[in-house]
């Protein structure tokens, strides 16, 4: 067996332990308190084998002490893995979802997304340092707050420091029950739509009244249409608000509308489209703002490069690791953006991310584990 899924193997219990205190402390994004405990926990599991570093906003960043890591010797380039503290689940999950241990998964909020992703990290790391494996580059495990709803205050912070980086390891659980990685991701945004019409009383004065409700409506119809399947470009109207009472006219109606995209140029197609939009009541006022917010990650050379370094490495410890493109954006949108090779999904094999049925499968807890080891003793 090789050595490295040998040692995390036998760490599969202490990996279970860990996973179990991070998913029992609760951290919603927005949630201060509970992602400030979700900190102080994580730095005291990497304590003596990482100096963490605190970031307005709740972000951290790791820097772990490796063998041959010398910062005088070392090779350019770091090596950036990037993860989140944050989770979909409100306070209270826990009494309906607690964490679990049955039919050969960990289930539990937060559990695959992601979790376990950072505990896999940092117990690949202490396989390097326990069998001293000498690691060319340093290392560092960024942890934002605030992923799961766009990475606002944190978007700057991970854009300077893969800026110094040679390659980026996204700890997202990967796809499937198979756990492919990520090499393509599209890039996500969102478009606010404002239709301002004439208000009017619906029965006395009808005729004056320009509806603002009908008028995005006709408008709605169109801006679905602006999807284009073919290319892998999707707008989906996802909210709509508009009117005061039955009996008025509405003056004023506003839509959100989801955007992804696969490639950068599809960001200003997208952008060209909305600009088209012209009222049909001529009464009416259209406000378009918003656009893409995440960059696409796009399958580049140096993705690939990446991609078949991981999957060499993959194949010695007996596992066919797959690629796949995601419609969901991550983190390593900003820095594949950049164009730092990027490798995203290396975190957790499971199912069910923010769903009520989120959980990781125990049987590939260890070569997870073990990959992403060798993958940073490799570069
Ligand atoms: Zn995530």
């Amino acid at each position: 067996m090789d050595s490295f899924l040998r040692a995390a193997c036998a760490k599969q219990n202490q990996i279970i332990a860990c996973i179990r205190e991070l998913v029992e402390c609760e951290s919603p994004t927005g949630h201060a308190p509970g992602l400030n405990k979700f900190t102080d926990l994580f730095s005291r599991q990497v304590s003596g084998i990482a100096r963490v570093r605190r970031y307005p906003g709740g972000h951290i960043c790791c820097e772990f002490a490796l063998p041959g890591s010398k910062p005088t010797s070392k090779k350019d380039g770091q090596i950036l893995a990037l993860g989140h503290s944050d989770t979909v689940w409100p306070i209270g999950t826990l009494k309906t979802m607690p964490f679990r241990q049955v039919r050969g998964r960990l289930w539990g909020p937060g559990v695959l997304d992601m979790k376990a992703g950072l505990v896999f990290f940092v117990f690949a790391m202490r396989i390097l340092l326990e069998h001293d494996v000498p690691v060319r580059r340093k290392v560092i495990l960024q942890i934002n707050s605030d992923e799961e709803t766009g990475s606002e205050s944190s978007r700057a912070l991970t854009e300077a420091i893969a800026r110094q980086s040679a390659a980026v390891l996204v700890l997202e659980p990967g796809t499937g029950l198979e756990g492919k990685v990520k090499t393509a991701r599209k890039g996500v945004g969102d478009f606010q739509v404002t239709v301002r019409g004439r208000a009017a009383h619906a029965g006395l004065d009808f005729e004056k009244g320009a509806n603002a409700v009908l008028e995005m409506a006709r408008q709605v119809e169109r801006i679905a249409g602006f999807t284009r399947l073919d290319r892998g470009i999707t707008v989906s109207p996802g909210v709509i608000q508009g009117g005061t009472r039955s009996n008025v006219v509405p003056a004023m109606c506003h839509a959100e509308i989801d955007v992804r995209a696969p490639r950068a140029a599809d960001g200003r197609y997208l952008e060209r489209q909305f600009a088209t939009l012209k009222p049909f009541d001529k009464r009416c006022k259209i406000e378009v703002t918003g656009g893409l917010n995440r960059p696409p990650m796009e399958p580049s050379s140096a993705v690939r490069k990446l991609f078949s370094t991981a999957r060499g490495l993959a194949a010695e410890i007996g596992v066919d690791l797959e690629e796949s493109a995601s419609g969901g954006g991550s983190d390593g949108n900003f820095t594949a953006a950049l164009g730092i090779p990027t490798l995203d999904g290396l975190g957790a094999v499971g199912e069910g991310a923010h769903a009520a049925h989120e959980s990781v499968l125990i049987n590939r807890i260890a070569d997870r584990t073990a990959l992403l080891a060798k993958i940073v003793a490799a570069l």
